[in-house]
This record gives C-alpha cells, sequence and structure tokens, in this order.
C-alpha cells in the first residue's frame, strides 16, 4: 500500500490527493483520503479503483480547505478487495475521531482481533489495521502519541501508520523497519510519504525517513519524537528496492535507480551471455536492472517489449483456457527488434511463473533466435508475510522446480539467477538489515497463525 498525510497546510486534501498519485504503483484496489475540514470535523472518502478514477471530485467540498489530511493506495495483503476494507478507516470513540492509514501487514491480527472481539469489539472490515484503530480507542493514556504507542505494545508485524487523533497527526514504523516512510517540509506544512517521490510531486523538501520503532507526532505546537518500541534489528525490505517501489524515489536512505542498476550489473557479472545481440527489460519493473545488465555486460538495450500503459488491474480477467490472452492486453513484442537475434530479457523477478511463460511465447513469436532470461533477485521460493502479496509456496514456480526444470517451463534457452549473497551486496545502504525471507527462507517472525485466513480475509 501506499500512505500519504500532511499537516499545516491551508488545503491538506488536495495535496494529499496530488501526493497519491504517486503512490498508484503500491496499491490499485482501492484510494482514500480522510481529513479535517475547516470547522476542524473529519470526513473520509473512498473508492474502488484508481486515484485519477474520481476519487474526492464529488465529496470534494467536504475535504477541501482544512490543514490536516492523510490518503491511502491500498493493495490487499488482509483482507478483501471490497468498499470497507478501504482505507483510511474513520472511527468515532469516546475521546473524539480517530483516522488511520496503514502500509504493511500484521503477524499477529487473528490474535488481536479475537481478544477484542472476546472483550466485546465489534469489526466492520476483515482488515488486520483495524484493530490498531480499537486499541487507539481503549487507550488511556494523556497524548495522541502516547495512545499510540500504548496500542502499538505487543501488535507484530509490519506497519507504517499515518494516524489523525484529534488535531494531531502520528506517524508510526514498526521497529524492524519493512516499509519505507519517509517525512517532508512543504512550506512548513509536515508531510509523510511512503516514498519520496510523493514529495516531489507536491513540491515538498526531503527531510529524514521515520526511523524503526519511531513515533513521530505533529500538532500545533510542531514535532515530537519518540521511541517507544522494544529495539529490534531492522529488517528493510529488499523487495522494495528489487520491485515494489519506484525508480525515481529514495528509501531506506537509498536511490531505488541506484539500487536496480546495481542489481543488473551484478546480474551481468554472476550471469553473462556471451554472443547475445541485446538485451531488453520486461517494462517498466526491471527497466533499470535490464539498463545495469546492458552497461555492465557492454550490449545494446533495446526496447523489445511495449506496455499497454492504459490496461488496470481492473480489466475483464480473459477466461482460464486462455492464458496468453491476459499477457498480450498487456504486452506486445517489436518484431523488428527482435527477428533472428539471440535476446536478453530482464526482468526483476519470477512469482508464479505464468506471466513469464507468455513473455517467452510472444518473444519468440516475434522470431527470436535464442531467448535467455536473466532475473536481478534470487528464486522467490517463500511467501511474504510482512506486506507483499506473493502466493503460497505451491504457487511458487522456485520453490517447486529446478533451475533447468524452470528455464523448460517458461520456454528459454538459459536462465540465470542473481544470487543471494549479489542481491544484498547491490542494495544501496549495505547488507546489513534488510529482510530477505521469501528469497533466504531466513523469516525474522514465526508465521501468522492463520496466513491464509489473514490472505483472503
Ligand atoms: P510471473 O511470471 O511470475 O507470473 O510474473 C513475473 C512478473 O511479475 C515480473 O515482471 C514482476 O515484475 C512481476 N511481479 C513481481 N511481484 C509482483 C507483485 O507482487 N504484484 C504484481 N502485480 N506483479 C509482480
Ligand atoms: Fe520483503 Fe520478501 Fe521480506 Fe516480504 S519476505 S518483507 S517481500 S524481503
Ligand atoms: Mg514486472
Amino acid at each position: 500500500c501506499g500512505i500519504f498525510g500532511v499537516r499545516g497546510h491551508p488545503d491538506a486534501a488536495a495535496v494529499t490527493q496530488l501526493g497519491l498519485y504517486s503512490l498508484q504503483h503500491r496499491g490499485q484496489e482501492s484510494a482514500g483520503i480522510a481529513a479535517l475540514d475547516v470547522a476542524g470535523q473529519p470526513h473520509a472518502v473512498k473508492r474502488m479503483g484508481l486515484v485519477s478514477e474520481g476519487l474526492l471530485e464529488d465529496e470534494a467540498e467536504l475535504l477541501r480547505g482544512g490543514a490536516l489530511a492523510i490518503g491511502h493506495t491500498r493493495y490487499s495483503t488482509a483482507g478483501s478487495s471490497t468498499l470497507e476494507n478501504a482505507q483510511p478507516v474513520l472511527a468515532r470513540s469516546r475521546g473524539g475521531h480517530i483516522a488511520l492509514a496503514h502500509n504493511g501487514n500484521l503477524t499477529n491480527a487473528t490474535e488481536l482481533r479475537f481478544e477484542l472481539e472476546e472483550a466485546g469489539a465489534i469489526f466492520q472490515s476483515t482488515m488486520d489495521s483495524e484493530a490498531i484503530v480499537h486499541r487507539i480507542a481503549r487507550s488511556n493514556a494523556r497524548t495522541p502519541e502516547a495512545r499510540v504507542a500504548e496500542a502499538l505494545q505487543g501488535v507484530e508485524g509490519a506497519y507504517c501508520l499515518l494516524i489523525v487523533i484529534g488535531e494531531t497527526l502520528v506517524a508510526a514504523r514498526d521497529p524492524r523497519g519493512w516499509r519505507p516512510l519517509v517525512m517532508g517540509d512543504l512550506n512548513g506544512a509536515v508531510v509523510f510519504a511512503s516514498e519520496s517521490c510523493a514529495l516531489d510531486i507536491v513540491g515538498a523538501r526531503y527531510v529524514r525517513d521515520v526511523e524503526p520503532g519511531e513515533v513521530v507526532a505533529v500538532d500545533a505546537e510542531g514535532v515530537r519524537s519518540a521511541f517507544p518500541l522494544p529495539r529490534l534489528e531492522s529488517r528493510k525490505c529488499v523487495f522494495e528496492h528489487v520491485y515494489f517501489a519506484r525508480p525515481d524515489s529514495r528509501i531506506f536512505g537509498g536511490s531505488v535507480d541506484r539500487a536496480r542498476r546495481a542489481l543488473g550489473r551484478q546480474l551481468a557479472r554472476e550471469c553473462p551471455a556471451p554472443g547475445a545481440d541485446l538485451v531488453f527489460s520486461v517494462p517498466d519493473s526491471s527497466n533499470s536492472a535490464a539498463l545495469g545488465y546492458a552497461e555492465e555486460a557492454g550490449i545494446s538495450y533495446e526496447l523489445a517489449l511495449i506496455r499497454n500503459h492504459y490496461v488496470g488491474r481492473t480489466f475483464i480477467q480473459p477466461s482460464q483456457g486462455d492464458r496468453d490472452s491476459k499477457v498480450r492486453v498487456k504486452y506486445n513484442a517489436v518484431r523488428e527488434v527482435l527477428e533472428g537475434r539471440s535476446v536478453v530479457m530482464v526482468d526483476d523477478s519470477i512469482v508464479r511463473g505464468t506471466t513469464t511463460r507468455g513473455l517467452v511465447a510472444m518473444v519468440r513469436a516475434a522470431g527470436a533466435r535464442e531467448v535467455h532470461m536473466r532475473v536481478s533477485s534470487a528464486p522467490i521460493t517463500g511467501p511474504c508475510y510482512y506486506g507483499i502479496d506473493t502466493p503460497n509456496r505451491e504457487e511458487l514456480i522456485a520453490a517447486n522446480l529446478s533451475l533447468e526444470e524452470i528455464a523448460r517451463e517458461i520456454g528459454v534457452d538459459t536462465l540465470g539467477y542473481l544470487s543471494l549473497d549479489g542481491m544484498l551486496a547491490s542494495v544501496p545502504t549495505g547488507p546489513e538489515g534488510f529482510c530477505h525471507a521469501c528469497f533466504s527462507g531466513d523469516y525474522p517472525t514465526p508465521p501468522p497463525t492463520d496466513p491464509d485466513k489473514l490472505r483472503f480475509g
């Protein structure tokens, strides 16, 4: 998911809407904004679909003019994709309103929900995030940030949170720091965003990252920071650099573009493709890695696959019997580039292998003589419990097949993955403190007690 928040701007909701455009890649299922109006009353608008599909247009008047707003783009990892599960969550409690936007996935959500339900709580959604709202509402601590800190004791797993309590904006990041969260300044207004590209779009200046385990409160008196949670070794998600974040962002203190170039260059060193005529990417997520590969290998970079940018996730799914048509709706091959050539196809990751197989068939149909696939991450052998929607082990191709079997299954002449060490050595802030569990099996937490229930709500 993507989260964005601003306090101290004369049209906070409009700034938030703009910020969400740059966080659309982090979630396309639903989008929402919660804001205080000029009278300090809270409102929330939520929509299924994209930010550009009309979010804010109808209810704009409700939201306009207030100084405090938070927003969310949703990609469901816990709870199904329905409007009731869209965020921000807005609740009215005995202490006033609470609005919350969450990026991440809690690993003890089942237990937290059970405990609250036993105490009489009623849930309106199947999201793990709603439990945090209940816990904040129950806290008797004095300040908003103390209520958040109390609510987060015993909450396990991944979260970056933006929370409105009264007229205070609170930002919190879990002690492992799985997901990114940056802080910026917009003419004196304080801005928070999942990625720095959302600061750029609103014209804010990057100030710093919110640190793992940090709770930041912003109100009329200024910015306060505290570290109220038990310290743990950091586990920043390496897959943010590999695939999820935008290359024009800086996250975890480093550039995503530089990370992807380095991943591509390391891939070229580890898995060369002697005699290949050209390198191309599977747009857009592997563009930077493919450039890095081409630079290091000294092979020309070509645009061999064209992606249709107008196809969202909402297009009608073709029938099961015609798997390749889904790929054809999104991509097409350029025959003039591929015909008769030996080619290196670079992608950032292979998950199920179904898209890849369709793409390889398409590249061959356009005349490629040899297809050498190179992947700028290690094989994905396990699910993610921390906010990326990778499928269960049974569906992960690299959890079930050997390298040779995968190559045969996807139809390539040769296949090379980046090594785990090579991947970790390529991320900009050094290999320390990263989560690589879905690649290595080295999970920083026990699995959630009921991961399927979490996933499908
Ligand atoms: P596959 O061949 O496994 O079906 O698809 C591989 C493609 O999926 C790659 O191009 C990769 O960039 C993309 N990918 C990796 N992780 C995700 C994800 O979480 N969501 C989506 N929509 N695509 C992903
Ligand atoms: Fe990222 Fe993989 Fe860790 Fe999930 S398991 S947080 S995708 S590195
Ligand atoms: Mg891709």
